[in-house]
């Protein structure tokens, strides 16, 4: 009776057909049943968004979900994470959201993570039909689109092969914004191909700071950025130090009594200087609905998905718009991938170190799988030393000598002065191998 109930209003999707539906739709109880038992979904962060997501998904029929979150429930969380309670502060957020939607929704799993998504390897993404991100960082954003793009496969003519996609469904909110977004990768743009989106910080020019402040944020940056060096020489700012973020706060509330300039509040100092933006219940849930159901939409075939971005800006009013992004051709993560041209004498090790020269790579300490196999492995120790006696020799004979064939590797990648952890897929070929292995097949056939 409950059930019945409960699937209601998905079943008007999944049991009709109908004008909008997508290409391989069959209507029936058969595939809501399906949904629930096969559909495996993998929701990455169980914060503002994950919470939402998880209940979302949970209630749109979808039974087999996993969530990992590396982070901890904090009391400031609690107004808009509505999972936990204050008794849960100090426990992992992926562990107590996953029991709270399974103690709501009967006949739903929920399997948590706890743990950074770095730490999963590579066979953990890829059992997953449907990746959704419900993330606060870009860096993140960036390493799961790798992972998932790393899984797409490409034919000899640089098709991209369908049945090897990974689907993501990307939310994102920013106080009183939004954005839900899906990537196919190899049919519409990546993450990566739309990095842009993503414009780097406005930093306040550091002349207007040291000479005509106008704001308050004005005056906590001068305490932040210019004045705390000149008075702690090396001393490095901690932002979540309370000591350090009461010196700046005085340190602008002095500066800004010199100027004239109303507003230096120790709120606010914190704001500045932490980049906070306020979290909104309600952009959440906006957005993670509709992060659901395209979710729902990917996994049945009971209408076509959003193409591609659907931005929400809630500030003034509410204004929904979508807009249809194009794939970057060029793209490094979600095309065919970067070529490494190599003599067949090259060693593991020899190739590493090309990584870290590649300019398009500029990758150093790099982790090496080939078909699900690790070549090396930078950690853990028991894994390395495993794999150190390969590094000195060729890589064509690690890789069964093939003429070529794609190859991942993780590692640090430097953009600028920051590193962050990355992963590329890299179709590597063997220098005069390739006639050799074509002779071979023709005769074979
Ligand atoms: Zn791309």
């Amino acid at each position: 009776m409950a059930t019945a109930s409960r699937t209601r209003d998905l079943d008007k999707l999944l049991l009709r057909p109908g004008h909008l539906v997508g290409p391989n739709f069959e209507p029936g109880p058969e595939l809501r049943d399906d949904l629930g038992e096969y559909a495996r979904v993998l929701v990455i962060g169980a914060g503002g968004l994950g919470c939402e997501l998880l209940k979302d998904l949970a209630l749109s029929g979808f039974k087999n979900l996993d969530v990992i979150d590396m982070d901890r429930i904090e009391v400031t969380n609690l107004n808009r994470q509505f999972l936990f309670r204050l008794e849960d502060v100090g426990k992992p957020k992926a562990e107590v959201a996953a029991k709270r939607v399974m103690e709501r929704v009967s006949g739903v799993n929920i399997v948590p993570h706890f743990c950074r998504i770095e730490e999963k390897e590579l066979e953990f993404y890829s059992d997953f039909g449907i990746i959704v991100l419900g993330l606060d960082s870009v860096e993140a954003r960036s390493y799961i689109n790798a992972v998932a793009c790393s899984f797409l496969e490409y034919d000899s003519d640089d098709n991209p092969r369908e049945e090897t996609m990974k689907p993501m469904v990307d939310g994102g909110t920013e106080g009183f914004k939004g954005h839900a977004r899906v990537i196919l990768p190899g049919f519409t743009p990546c993450f990566e191909c739309t990095i842009w989106l993503f414009p780097p910080q406005v930093k306040f020019p550091l002349c207007t700071l040291a000479e005509t402040p106008r704001t308050a944020a004005h005056c906590i940056e001068y305490a932040h950025l210019i004045k705390w060096d000149e008075v702690h020489s090396g001393k490095a700012f901690d932002p979540d130090d309370p000591e350090h973020m009461q010196w700046v706060y005085t340190a602008a509330v002095k500066r800004a009594e010199l100027f004239g300039i109303p507003g230096v509040t120790y709120s606010l100092t914190q704001g500045v200087v932490k980049n906070i933006i306020p979290a909104i219940a309600s952009t959440n849930a906006i957005i993670s609905a509709a992060c659901a159901m395209e979710t729902l939409k990917i996994a049945s075939g009971c209408s076509k998905t959003l193409s591609n971005y659907l931005t929400y800006n809630g500030v003034e009013g509410l204004h929904i718009k979508v807009t249809e992004f194009v794939r970057d051709k060029e793209c490094l993560v979600c095309g065919p991938g970067v070529l490494v041209e190599l003599e067949s004498s090259i060693t593991l090790r020899k190739f590493i170190n090309i990584l870290e020269e590649h300019p398009n790579l500029l990758l150093s300490k790099a982790s090496v799988t080939y078909k699900g196999t690790n070549l090396y492995m930078q950690a853990p120790p028991v894994l390395e030393e495993m794999t150190r006696s390969n590094l000195d020799l060729p890589l064509f004979d690690l890789m069964g000598k093939v003429s070529k064939d794609i190859v991942h590797v993780t590692g640090v990648s430097c953009k600028g002065d920051r590193k962050t952890s990355s992963l590329k897929k890299l179709r590597v070929a063997f220098k005069g191998v390739v006639g050799v292995v074509d002779m071979d097949t023709a005769g074979g056939a």
